[in-house]
């Protein structure tokens, strides 16, 4: 598993974006978000932006995770 895969799994990783005016919810990749800088709330029809240093803040958690999880399966798979 390299990390060229890791990359591929963190952009198919679906985050939820809710509306801070109508809580409406939605379910977005990673990979999207990334190429967008806000979007359209599907309730309230209100702009949601994406670039927030919240949203940068949550995918770099993700992406961490993943790769901590990658080098524990690589170690694991070492020892073996
Ligand atoms: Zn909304």
């Amino acid at each position: 598993m390299g990390t060229e895969t890791i990359a591929r799994i963190v952009s198919a990783y679906e985050l939820t974006i809710s509306c801070e005016k109508c809580g409406a919810q939605s379910q977005q990749t990673i990979g999207w978000i990334r190429l967008h800088r806000d979007m359209k709330c599907p309730g309230c029809d209100g702009v949601i932006v994406l670039n927030t240093s919240r949203m940068t803040g949550t995918i770099r958690s993700v992406e961490r995770r993943l790769g901590d999880l990658q080098t524990q399966l690589t170690e694991r798979i070492r020892k073996l």
